[in-house]
């Protein structure tokens, strides 16, 4: 159902695409190849074609097309006015879709140990401290909280948690993780460990205790595939002593688990079973936005744990920006397909 209907909606939902450059390990140079723009020479644009050997042409358009070529100091430039708006009280999500080894992670969190390849993650907390500090000149005060997790086979994870005892399926022997709304229509998580930070460094140290926490698997694909949902949260309360005006905005950028189907992963036993609760949990998304995008009355955010977490930051008039990650990869131009086509959907 996800990969055959392309719709023509507009909705509250803006849609970035990217594509990343070619590797080594690619394919390319022994076929043709199948992703084209129309303009070939600009790191930005609208439009993605995507072009099987046997010459059919597929056309897409976004709200931007990021090339090969596009830094990611290009594509946050992009993003910057989004994340302010978690500033200004404003709940946003920021996601990243696409099979795996598209540049999800990449694109989210980037290369941190080289600052021109960190990615949205850390460029987007870092803007929120400097823009925070010059507001605190006009009498704003700020508490800011983070929180990371990541969803595994509909279960959740603290990466925060202190308590070492990875073994154990949510990460620490007792807790519950169970999903909650609260009377103000926010939800949170019972047991999640909250931090409070208000420097870069702290978020960082974060960044690489969350890092080491992640649970990777092993497909013929990718040894280092994400196989499941990062989500990592920033809630922002703000008040100012001036003219008691106050605002909660909440800043939520997350990594999708890997979109690939079945056949190409490879997968038997439990990892076919991991792999069903990860397309499950993306049709829900899927159909979550969709029925925002149409406003419709009924919008089933209780068919997964990922759309029932976000299910105050997805609707009224929050703000969500998906970007779908490409590989130009030739053997990847089926999943490019399906990729492409799921973001056609939602946008
Ligand atoms: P995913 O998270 O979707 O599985 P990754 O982000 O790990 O994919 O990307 C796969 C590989 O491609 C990594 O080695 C990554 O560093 C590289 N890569 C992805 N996007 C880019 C890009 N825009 N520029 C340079 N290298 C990239
Ligand atoms: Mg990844």
């Amino acid at each position: 159902k996800l990969h055959n209907t392309i719709l023509e909606l507009k909705g509250n939902i803006r849609v970035f695409c990217r594509v990343r450059p070619v590797l080594p390990d690619d394919g390319a140079g022994s076929e043709p190849p199948v992703i084209s723009y129309p303009t070939s020479t600009e790191a930005l644009g609208r439009g993605i074609d995507v072009i099987q050997s046997a010459g059919q042409k597929y056309p897409f358009t976004f709200d931007k097309v990021f090339n090969h070529d596009a830094s990611q100091q290009e594509v946050f430039v992009e993003i910057s006015q989004l994340v302010q708006s978690a500033l200004d009280g404003y709940k946003v999500c920021i996601f990243a879709y696409g099979q795996t080894g598209s540049g999800k992670t990449y694109t989210m969190m980037g290369r941190p140990e080289a600052p021109e390849q960190k990615g949205l993650i850390p460029r987007s907390l870092e803007q929120i401290f400097q823009t925070s500090q010059s507001l605190m000149a006009q009498g704003w005060k700020y508490k800011m909280q983070a929180s990371m997790l990541e969803i595994y086979n509909e279960t959740i994870r603290d990466l925060l948690s202190t308590n070492k005892s990875s073994s154990t399926e949510n990460g620490a022997p007792g807790k519950q993780y169970t999903i909650k709304h609260d009377a103000n229509g926010n939800t949170y998580v019972t047991d999640l460990t909250i931090v409070d930070v208000c420097r870069m460094e702290e978020i960082s140290s974060l960044l690489r205790q969350a890092a080491q926490s992640r649970s990777v698997g092993k497909t013929q694909m990718n040894e280092q595939s994400s196989r499941s949902h990062f989500v990592f949260t920033l809630r922002i309360s703000g008040v100012n002593e001036g003219t008691e005006q106050q605002v909660q905005g909440v800043l939520n950028l997350i990594d999708l688990a890997g979109s690939e189907r079945l056949s190409r992963s490879g997968a038997t036993g439990d990892r076919l079973k991991e792999t069903q609760a990860i397309n499950r949990s993306l049709s829900c998304l899927s159909d979550v936005i969709f029925s925002l995008a149409k406003k419709e009355d009924h919008v089933p955010f209780r068919n997964s744990k990922l759309t029932y977490l976000l299910q105050p930051c997805l609707g009224g008039d929050s703000k969500t920006l998906m970007f779908v990650n490409i590989s130009p990869d030739p053997a990847s131009v089926g999943e490019s397909l399906c990729s492409l086509r799921f973001a056609a959907r939602v946008n």
